[in-house]
C-alpha cells in the first residue's frame, strides 16, 4: 500500500520520476509518470522540482525571537552585552514561540531535519514534533569553569536526555551538547564526551570561531581547542564541529582521523566578522564530511538553507577561487552530509531512505530556465520556490500551506514584544 505518491516529478538529472512512499521511507522510484494506483495522498508533480530535504547541521532555533536583536556588534560584544542577558530572561513561553517560528521558517524553506543546541530543549521537543520536523536536540551545556554550574548543567542535560526518550517519536533524537572550549570546564567536556559515547549520540559543539577563542586555549592548555577535544575523547563520528574557521594542518588531520564532521554557517561567520574562513580544500582532501547549517536567527538573521548554500559557495570561491568547491558539494554538504554526520539514513532521493522530501516550483522565477537544475537549487533559488516539505512521510507543507502559521507567528511577535519592550538596541 503507498502511502503518498510523487507523479511525474523533474528530478535534479532532469528526467521525470515517480517516486513512492511508505510509511517513513522511499519505496519505489520509477522513471516518468507510471505509479501504482490507489496511493492514500497523490501529488500531481508536473510543474515542480523533487530534491532531498535540507538538514540545517547547526542552529540555535529558537533564538528566532532575537531575530534583529544587537546588531552591528562583534562576537563578544554580541553576546556578553545583548544575547546572554536576554536569554537569561527567557521563560517557557519565550522559548516555545522563538522554537515555532524556527520551525515554521525551516518547514517553509525546505529543512526537514535540523541540529539544534540551546536550552529546555526536553520541553521544547514536543514544539519541534508538533511542527512536524526531524531533529536532534542537544541542551546547551555551560558550566563557565564552576563547580555548582557544572553540575547544575549535567542535571539539565540528563532531564533533557530523559523527556526526549519518553517522548518515544522517531523524528526527535537528542544530543549532548557542550557550547565550546570558552566556556565549558575541561571535567565538564570530558563529562559530555563520556555520556554521549555511552549513550551513543550526537555530540554537538562550537569549535574554533574566532582566532582568540584558539589563542586563550593554547595559552591556558597549550593546545588547540581540536587538540584539546581530541585530548578529552570529545571528537569522533558522532560529533558535529560547528565553525572550525581557525584551524591549523595538525586540527585538520585530528578531524579527519577521528571521523568528526565540522559544519559550515558562511552567513554567520560573515556578519559576526569572525575573522577565519572554512578551510574547505584542506578539509576536503583530509577526507573530512562537510555539512552546512545558519546559526541562529540572530547571527544570520535567516535559517533558509538556500541561502545558506550560496553564501557558502560564494565565500568559499572568493577564499580560495573558483573551482575549489563543486555546486554539487554544495548541495550535498546541505543534505546527504548533514543526514550521515547526524547518523540518518536520508537526505537522498534513493529507495529506502528516509522519506524526507521537498518540492519546488519549476515556475517560480529562481528557476526560469532549467539549463542547470543543481545550479538553479544552489545559487539562485530561496526557500520561497518550496511548495511542499515531506518529513518522514508526512506532507508538513502542502502547496504553500502549513498548519497554525498564522497562531505561531503572532505568538512570536507577541512574545518578542514582551521579551524586549520594543526596545532592539539595548
Ligand atoms: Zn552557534
Amino acid at each position: 500500500m503507498t502511502d503518498l505518491l510523487i507523479r511525474n516529478a523533474l528530478g535534479l538529472d532532469g528526467k521525470r520520476w515517480t517516486i513512492s512512499v511508505e510509511r517513513d521511507r522511499i519505496t519505489r522510484i520509477v522513471e516518468g509518470s507510471k505509479g501504482p494506483g490507489g496511493a492514500d495522498i497523490e501529488i500531481d508533480a508536473e510543474h515542480l522540482l523533487v530534491m532531498p530535504g535540507l538538514c540545517n547541521a547547526h542552529t540555535h532555533a529558537p533564538m528566532s525571537l532575537l531575530r534583529g536583536v544587537g546588531e552591528d556588534m562583534d562576537l563578544g560584544r554580541w553576546l556578553n552585552e545583548r544575547i546572554w542577558p536576554l536569554e537569561a530572561r527567557m521563560g517557557d513561553r519565550h522559548l516555545k514561540a522563538g522554537m515555532a517560528l524556527g520551525c515554521l521558517e525551516m518547514v517553509r524553506t525546505g529543512t526537514t531535519l535540523f541540529n539544534d543546541m540551546y536550552f529546555r530543549e526536553g520541553m521544547l521537543a514536543r514544539t519541534v514534533a508538533d511542527a512536524g520536523l526531524r531533529a536532534v536536540l542537544g541542551e546547551g551545556f555551560m558550566d563557565l569553569n564552576d563547580e555548582g554550574k557544572r553540575e547544575e548543567a549535567i542535571e539539565r542535560t540528563l532531564a533533557s536526555c530523559k523527556v526526549i526518550e519518553r517522548l518515544r517519536d522517531p523524528r526527535i533524537n537528542g544530543a549532548i551538547a557542550p557550547h565550546s572550549v570558552y566556556t565549558v570546564s575541561k571535567e565538564g567536556l570530558e563529562w559530555c564526551a563520556d555520556e554521549a559515547r555511552s549513550r551513543a549520540c550526537s555530540l554537538h559543539v562550537h569549535l574554533s570561531e574566532t582566532a582568540s577563542e584558539v589563542k586563550d586555549c593554547i595559552a591556558r592548555w597549550g593546545r588547540s581547542p581540536t587538540a584539546l577535544l581530541a585530548d578529552l575523547g570529545a571528537l569522533g563520528q558522532r560529533t558535529v564541529a560547528a565553525h572550525c574557521v581557525h584551524l591549523s594542518p595538525e586540527d585538520i588531520g585530528l578531524l579527519s582521523s577521528t571521523g568528526t564532521s565540522v559544519s559550515h554557517q558562511p552567513s554567520s561567520n560573515m556578519k559576526l566578522s569572525v575573522g577565519g574562513q572554512l578551510p574547505y580544500p584542506s578539509l576536503k582532501a583530509s577526507g573530512t564530511r562537510c555539512c552546512l547549517g545558519t546559526d541562529s536567527a540572530a547571527s544570520n538573521n535567516s535559517l533558509d538553507m538556500f541561502l545558506a548554500m550560496r553564501a557558502a559557495s560564494h565565500l568559499c570561491r572568493h577564499g580560495w577561487g573558483a573551482a575549489s568547491i563543486t555546486t554539487r558539494e554544495v548541495l550535498d554538504m546541505a543534505t546527504v552530509n548533514g543526514y550521515r554526520a547526524l547518523g540518518l539514513d536520508g537526505g537522498e532521493i534513493r529507495v529506502g531512505a528516509l522519506a524526507d522530501i521537498i518540492l519546488l516550483d519549476t515556475g517560480h522565477h529562481s528557476m526560469v530556465p532549467g539549463n542547470d537544475l543543481v545550479s538553479n537549487a544552489v545559487h539562485s533559488a530561496s526557500g520561497d520556490a518550496v511548495r511542499y516539505s515531506i518529513i518522514n512521510g508526512k506532507v508538513v507543507m502542502d502547496d504553500g500551506k502549513v498548519m497554525n502559521e498564522a497562531e505561531v507567528k503572532r505568538e512570536a511577535a507577541m512574545m518578542a514584544l514582551d521579551l524586549l519592550g520594543g526596545d532592539l538596541d539595548g
